[in-house]
């Protein structure tokens, strides 16, 4: 039998015996593009149920059947980190959400602060989620929320989960190896910086910890995968396996 290369999302269940339906593009993708035939073999996740090995059962033109023999692996959750990020312009928005899948971000939100003039396509956004997980061989596939205004995310905030704020003002200063671990969130600004008031709601939050990511001024993106690195070598699973 041949191993299975191929790895696909499909948002249904995922169980021993369970018959998988295929949608026309996931049909085209493995019947025209990877040439799979009958009994070819590939491994499928939903982000709920681990990875399961799968069957070709039945080949259409415009869709086809897959059956789900046995779990390859469980459910691998990334640790409770979310990442907050201000919408920068499109392939930028799409390699942090990118990025953030590969980097083990448990929940992805937009927020729309007072310098944030970019639209937000989310259902792209989650389509990138998929294939970043799809990618990265990730059986978990983080929310992408919808957009939400920075006063409406910090109002109805649990200070119970710490946020880990990349201030740009602070420049050299890091705070983070001396933080409690538990639930915790990234936010990064947009290109154009938090405002004075958003600034000093930040300040004003115990459970904001404020932290340099060196010297120099980083890019959104890039500030995003930095601040998501020294979370994960410092409390996340690069240290807690
Ligand atoms: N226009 C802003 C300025 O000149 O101060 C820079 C904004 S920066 C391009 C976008 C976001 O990345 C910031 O809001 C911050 O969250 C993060 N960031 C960039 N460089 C950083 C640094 N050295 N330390 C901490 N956060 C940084």
């Amino acid at each position: 039998m041949t191993e299975a290369r191929i790895r696909l999302y499909v948002d249904q269940a995922l169980a021993a015996g369970q018959p998988v339906a295929l949608t026309e593009a996931q049909a085209n993708y493995l019947f025209n593009v990877m040439r799979l035939v009958t009994g070819s073999r590939v491994r499928l996740f939903n982000g709920r149920d681990g990875e399961w090995l799968a069957v070709v059962e039945h080949v259409a033109k415009r869709g086809g059947v897959l059956r789900c023999s046995a779990q390859s692996a469980p459910l691998i959750a990334p640790p409770d980190l979310w990442l907050i990020f201000a919408p920068i312009k499109k392939t930028r928005t799409d390699f942090i959400v990118e990025k953030a899948v590969e980097m083990g971000a448990a929940r992805i939100l937009p927020v729309q602060t007072r310098y944030t003039n970019e639209r937000l396509r989310e259902d792209k956004l989650r389509a990138h989620a998929i294939e970043a997980a799809e990618q990265c061989e990730a059986n978990y596939v983080p929310p992408v929320e919808d957009l939400v205004t920075f006063d409406r995310l910090l109002a109805g905030w649990d200070p119970a989960r710490r946020i880990l704020w990349a201030d740009e003002g602070l420049r050299g200063r890091a705070a983070l190896l001396r933080a409690p671990p538990g639930p915790w969130a990234i936010l990064i600004g947009p290109e154009g910086g938090f405002a004075p008031e958003e600034r000093a709601k930040l300040q004003a939050m115990s459970c904001v910890t404020p932290v340099s990511l060196g010297p120099r001024i980083l890019r959104a993106d890039t500030a995003a995968v930095a601040a998501l690195t020294l979370w994960q070598s410092t409390l996340g699973d690069w240290v807690q396996a």
